[in-house]
């Protein structure tokens, strides 16, 4: 039985995010600082973290409310043992339109069949930099760029197209090295999309002066390479396309910090230990793993997400336009958030 959700500002639930890990191979200083997540750190345990069966149920339950995409995220997901079983088992769920994974690439080259072959149907990889030098910057020193590169060849060889490559671009850090990633990409039917530094979390030290915007990112673009607007693809679209004027491809620019989207956002993200979010901003979440484990019933757990889901008010990040700098850090230190790694985005 359908019984679509709507929130308070009237916006549907369509696209559920899973983050299914919250380790990682790479310590994106933009993400999960080193100085932070070092040797000691104390990722979560085991039995805190959702088991596929406990994410499918959560998923069953949304589809009725109006679902039609999963993304699969992290942390970087292709550390979690296994991916293609949920993968399959997502892909039974009647109604469920699109699987999509977010992966910083390392591991493709021995996953990218087995994700293909049990149904996934769209890839997007995070790659910061076609130089390696600042791309070791950007994943704080961890794998090369070559073994990236080489996951996308093989996510290629499996059948994988139109592969979208996403690129935070942080003011000073990497912003010079854009042009070479589009460079990159022209003509091989792949999709750089170049993504503002967002404000996520609070361990990063974000500061408004690192972010590019998207009509600065355009301008520099077009200088080298001529690019002309095109309609999105539907409705809560987040990336402005642009294509080459000599039809030698796209790109994507998302204008998360310059020009929110909010009232398009029709996401929730489940966090790794079985929390709903409803905004990459919101506080904690709401817990749904103690129902899902304590004999909490199919229609229990539909309700409750229902709920949440109604009572959502969020669209942070159109406030923030409305406050100056120094409300935004004050904003920051005073309330606790979620974090990038624990949503995936
Ligand atoms: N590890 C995987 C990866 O990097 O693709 C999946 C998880 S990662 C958190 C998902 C996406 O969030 C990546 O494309 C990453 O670049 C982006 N991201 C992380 N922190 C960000 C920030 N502060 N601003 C904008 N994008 C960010
Ligand atoms: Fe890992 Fe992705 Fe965060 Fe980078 S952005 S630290 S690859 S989770
Ligand atoms: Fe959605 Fe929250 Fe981002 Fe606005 S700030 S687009 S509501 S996740």
């Amino acid at each position: 039985m359908s019984i679509l959700v709507t929130d308070r500002l009237q916006r549907p639930l369509h696209d559920l995010r899973v983050s299914v890990t919250d380790r990682c191979n790479f310590r994106c200083p933009y993400c999960m600082p080193a100085e932070i997540f070092g040797h000691d750190y104390e990722f979560m345990p085991r039995d805190e973290i959702l088991r596929f069966e406990e994410i499918l149920r959560v998923l069953r339950a949304t589809v009725p409310l109006g679902v039609r995409k999963l993304r699969i995220t992290g942390g970087e997901p292709l550390l979690r043992k296994d991916l293609h079983r949920l993968i399959r088992g997502a892909r039974e769920i009647q109604g469920l339109e699109d699987i999509a994974l977010t992966t910083n690439g390392t591991l493709l080259e021995r996953t990218a069949v087995s994700l293909r072959q049990a149904g996934l149907s769209r890839l997007t990889v995070s790659l910061d930099s076609v130089d390696a030098e600042v791309f070791s910057v950007m994943n704080g020193h961890r794998l090369s760029l070559e073994r990236v590169l080489e996951g996308i060849q093989a996510a290629e060889s499996a059948g994988f197209q139109r592969i979208k490559i996403n690129c935070v671009v942080q003011k000073g850090v990497n912003d010079h090295t854009m042009v070479d990633l589009a460079k990159h990409f022209r003509g091989s039917g792949h999709i750089v999309r170049f993504i503002e530094y967002m404000d996520v979390g609070t361990r990063n030290g974000w500061k408004l002066d690192e972010v590019l915007t998207a009509e600065e990112m355009l301008t520099r673009l077009q200088k080298e390479i001529p690019l002309e607007p095109i309609e999105s693809n539907y409705t809560g679209e987040v990336a402005r396309r642009y294509r080459y004027t000599d039809g030698s491809g796209e790109i994507g620019l998302i204008t998360s910090v310059s020009k929110p989207f909010c009232g398009d956002c029709s996401r929730a993200r489940l966090t790794t230990d079985g929390r709903l979010v409803t905004c990459l901003f919101a506080k904690g979440g709401t817990d749904l793993r103690t129902l899902l484990r304590s004999g909490g019933s199919d229609e229990a757990l539909r309700d409750r997400i229902a709920d949440i889901w109604s009572a959502r008010t969020d669209r942070y990040s159109e406030e923030r336009t409305q406050m100056s700098e120094s409300d935004q850090i004050q904003y920051a230190e005073q309330n606790s958030r979620v974090e990038m790694y624990e949503v995936g985005g």
